[in-house]
């Protein structure tokens, strides 16, 4: 049946792409599935400094970089979303929503990654994409010579504020905690003369009347003290949530939604595997996901070959 394929990825990050090069190298007849253009998160990522070999590029760059070779070792590739996954004996059966779309597969790969979590505070969904981004390099350049609030205190806010900060007038951090980041980047963030940080904030509400105008929000610590904060856009990142409801109920995911994976990359469901930040993990990365699809590979490999024995 033209449908069957040794292993299908669903998921053409990092984790996807560099999956879909090892088990086509071991021989596999390989299908990458994503319901975006590849490159997973690495697509709305700047400036890309700690993947070795690399030096300093774009994110964009390197998920084009991975795709080709994909495609020059011939890897197919389509366009699906990914909505449901079963599990019979030796064979998977992947079901997606574009043209009602069903392949198998002897063996799964899983490397769906996150998304951005949001806040649900007043305002929110009525800006969202319209004056609240998730993606500094999608959107920072509309904020050219404006003001704007970062949302968050991590390595991601930490990493988009120090790029926005050099495209806008003013830059405002309100974060639930202090900075948690790299403490190189912080310390460059702080020293950025139109940078204000405000730790230990809790957000209220955006506010807008046809565009967002400001963000509100309130001190955690005892005095409770409410700001507000004039803004032409706001960029939130407040940490991610795992892409998983097409397989959650194959029961290989923890309460966080994340898939937990052995050593090999093996879930509790033979022939199903996990790679990349939707795997229970430490540090999600690039070069952590690179690392996880190919052994995801190499597991998956060695398991259909287990089928023909
Ligand atoms: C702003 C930002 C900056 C970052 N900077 C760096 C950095 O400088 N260096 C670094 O190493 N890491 C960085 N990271 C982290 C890095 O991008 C991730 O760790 C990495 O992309 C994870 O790869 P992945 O393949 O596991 O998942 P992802 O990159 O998230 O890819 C998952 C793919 O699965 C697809 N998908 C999801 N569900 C379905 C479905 N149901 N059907 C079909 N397709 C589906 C998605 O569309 C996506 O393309 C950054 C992340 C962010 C957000």
């Amino acid at each position: 049946m033209e449908n069957i394929y040794d292993i299908v990825i669903v998921g053409a990050g990092p984790a996807g792409m560099t999956a879909a090069i090892y088990a086509v190298r071991a021989n596999m007849k390989v299908l990458l599935l994503d319901r975006l253009s590849p490159g997973g998160q690495m697509v709305n990522t700047n400036e890309i400094e700690n993947y070795t070999g690399a030096g300093k590029l774009s994110g964009a760059d390197l998920a084009i970089k991975m795709f080709e070779h994909t495609q020059e070792l011939g890897v197919e590739f389509d366009y699906k979303t990914v909505i449901d996954i079963s599990n019979s004996d030796s064979l998977k059966t992947i079901t997606c929503e574009e043209d009602d779309a069903v392949y198998q597969a002897r063996a799964v790969i899983l490397a769906t990654g996150t998304v951005p979590r949001r806040l649900g505070v007043p305002g929110e969904e009525e800006w969202a994409a319209n004056g609240i981004s998730w993606c500094a390099i999608c959107d920072g350049a509309q904020y050219r010579d404006k003001e704007v609030v970062v949302i968050g205190g991590g390595n991601s806010a930490v990493e988009e504020s120090i790029y926005l900060a050099g495209i806008c007038t003013k830059l405002t951090i309100v974060t639930m905690f202090d900075l948690t980041a790299d403490p190189k980047a912080c310390d460059q963030l702080r020293k950025m003369p139109n940078v204000t940080i405000y730790p230990y904030q809790e957000v209220l509400e955006f506010t807008g009347t046809d565009r967002i105008t400001g963000v509100r929000f309130k001190s955690t610590k005892e005095d409770a003290t409410e700001r507000y904060v004039t803004c032409d856009g706001v960029f939130e990142y407040i940490g991610f949530s795992a892409s998983s409801e097409a397989f959650a109920k194959l029961g290989i995911v923890d309460r966080t939604g994340c898939i937990e994976a052995d050593s090999r990359m093996r879930t509790s469901v033979p022939g199903i595997f996990g790679a990349g930040d939707i795997t229970v993990k430490h540090l999600r990365q690039i070069v952590t996901a690179c690392s996880d699809g190919a052994v995801a590979a190499n597991s998956a490999a060695a398991y259909v070959e287990s089928l023909k024995q």
